[in-house]
């Protein structure tokens, strides 16, 4: 089974939305295998925005993501990395389907709600950014059987 990570912007917060936002990765099948509240940091932003560092609006977009703390969740699942990004949707939240979750909640670009991990190799490295090892449970779901089939997991 795969992991990702998904990160709940500051405004997922003050919008409140994120009771919203988890339900919909509850109700997909997902298992939540870490979560967290946080302050995040220049420092750990400029990390995880790396690829956007030469772009002009770089500062504005870490500055934005420490207005309040974020919720960070780990989420488990058979492809979950796909699944979690395609539910996000598109950046742009004017462009991304309706039925995403930036598409029925975001109008903005930059306000786009979630953050999710894109690729395998970037959840493993995200997923080690905003966690510790002790901080992801690998419990037992009980409902998987009816979440998959017996051969699927
Ligand atoms: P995504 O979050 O969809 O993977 P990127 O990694 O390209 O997208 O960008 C990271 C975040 O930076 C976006 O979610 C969005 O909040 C912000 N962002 C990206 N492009 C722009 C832009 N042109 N103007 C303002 N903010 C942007």
């Amino acid at each position: 089974m795969e992991k990702t990570l998904v990160i709940l912007k500051p405004g997922t917060l003050q919008r409140e939305l994120v009771g919203e936002v988890i339900s919909r990765f509850e109700r997909k099948g997902l298992q939540i295998c870490g979560m967290k509240m946080m302050q995040l940091t220049d420092e750990v932003l400029t990390e995880h925005y790396s690829h956007l560092a030469q772009r002009s609006f770089f500062q504005r977009i870490k500055d934005g993501m420490m207005i309040t703390p974020v919720i960070v969740i780990c989420l488990k699942g058979i492809d979950a990395i796909h699944i979690v990004h395609q539910m996000a949707g598109k950046t742009n939240g004017r462009e991304a389907a309706q039925g995403t979750i930036r598409g029925d909640f975001s109008v903005s670009v930059q306000e786009n709600i979630v953050h999710t991990s894109d690729s395998y190799e970037t959840a493993e490295i995200e997923i080690n950014r905003f966690f510790k090892p002790e901080e992801i449970f690998d419990f037992k779901q009980n409902n998987l059987s009816f979440i998959y089939a017996n051969d699927e997991f």
